[in-house]
């Protein structure tokens, strides 16, 4: 009977030793993923801000020859005219990141936009706009594209019911490998933001890499990669691409083309919106505190000022 008591004791305490030991390796273990997403998140953030900064700083300086951009009379109330611009987005959300803007700022964006007699369109339309108008003429006035990046849940969560709310239509560019993720959307939010028909889906690459840095063979099959993807999984056409880090060189264009994408956007780097080059097409980061006339003075200078 002792005998029998000790084991059942010593089982016990196994049994105790064994479940402390597996729920703490299962916490350390979570905790260890956190912590794997927090640096990977933190690592794509500092890349994509080393790149837009980088590019912000030349155009600034292009304009600053033209514009002085610090002097306060041109922050101030004056309203600029833009003919044609596109918007380049990232999280939408109520971190303190500087590749996030705020949900109730993004709305106060388009609504001062619409105010000021703007007009939305998504990036295919201008695109086939620009192609199929005479490179004397100018097809757009006051016209702007929304651009989404990389394809966070975000989006989907506290864009889309702006963008739901002003009827303003958009683009949102995802990465193959990311969707379902933690953090990205999933195909059925895909799914339904596609047959929804105010947004538009694009391709921003299989694995989110500088196309202009890679071997021809692997910048083509990250991009025609990616777009048979997606048209696979929404039985439809895709017709656009955004560079990743806004990356390219001649040969991503001519493969872009080759593909069979109408146009592609890229960030600062790129060309001013004209049917004459329609796959380096620049596009302007625009942040949290770009609002009223100092939005509209953002996409002037980059789209008006500097050639
Ligand atoms: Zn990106």
């Amino acid at each position: 009977m002792k005998k029998y008591y000790k084991k059942l004791v010593f089982s016990f305490a196994l049994f105790v030793v064994f479940s402390g030991l597996i729920t703490s390796g299962f916490f350390y273990w979570k905790n260890l993923q956190e912590q794997q997403y927090e640096n990977y998140e933190a690592a794509v953030e500092y890349d994509q801000m080393k790149v837009a900064e980088e590019q912000a700083a030349i155009l600034a300086k292009v304009a600053s020859s033209t514009l002085n951009v610090n002097d306060p009379k041109n922050i101030s109330s004056k309203i600029y005219h833009v003919r044609f611009g596109i918007l380049m987005y990232h999280h939408i959300d109520n971190k303190n990141k500087r590749l996030s803007v705020r949900p109730e700022n993004l709305d106060a964006q388009i609504k001062y936009l619409i105010d000021n007699g703007y007009k939305f369109i998504k990036l295919s339309e201008a695109f086939r706009t620009f192609a199929s108008s005479s490179t004397s003429t100018y097809p757009y006035d006051k016209t702007v594209v929304l651009t989404f990046d990389d394809g966070y849940r975000d989006f989907y969560l506290n864009a889309y019911p702006v963008l739901k709310k002003y009827n303003v239509p958009a683009g949102l560019y995802v990465i193959n490998q990311d969707i379902g993720k933690r953090g990205n959307v999933t195909w059925e939010m895909i799914k339904q933001l596609h047959n929804d028909g105010l947004v538009e889906i694009g391709v921003h690459t299989v694995n989110h890499l500088p196309l202009g840095k890679l071997r021809p063979g692997s910048a083509y099959y990250q991009m025609a990669r990616s777009r048979e993807l997606l048209e696979a999984g929404l039985k439809d056409k895709i017709d656009t691409i955004i560079y990743p880090f806004g990356s390219f060189n001649e040969n991503v264009k001519k493969q872009a083309k080759q593909i069979g994408f109408i146009g592609a956007a890229s960030v600062y780097f790129g060309q001013r919106p004209s049917g004459q080059d329609l796959y380096s097409w620049r596009r302007v980061m625009i942040n949290n505190n770009d609002i009223g006339p100092l939005l509209l003075r953002k996409l002037y200078i980059a789209f008006e000022l500097v050639k």
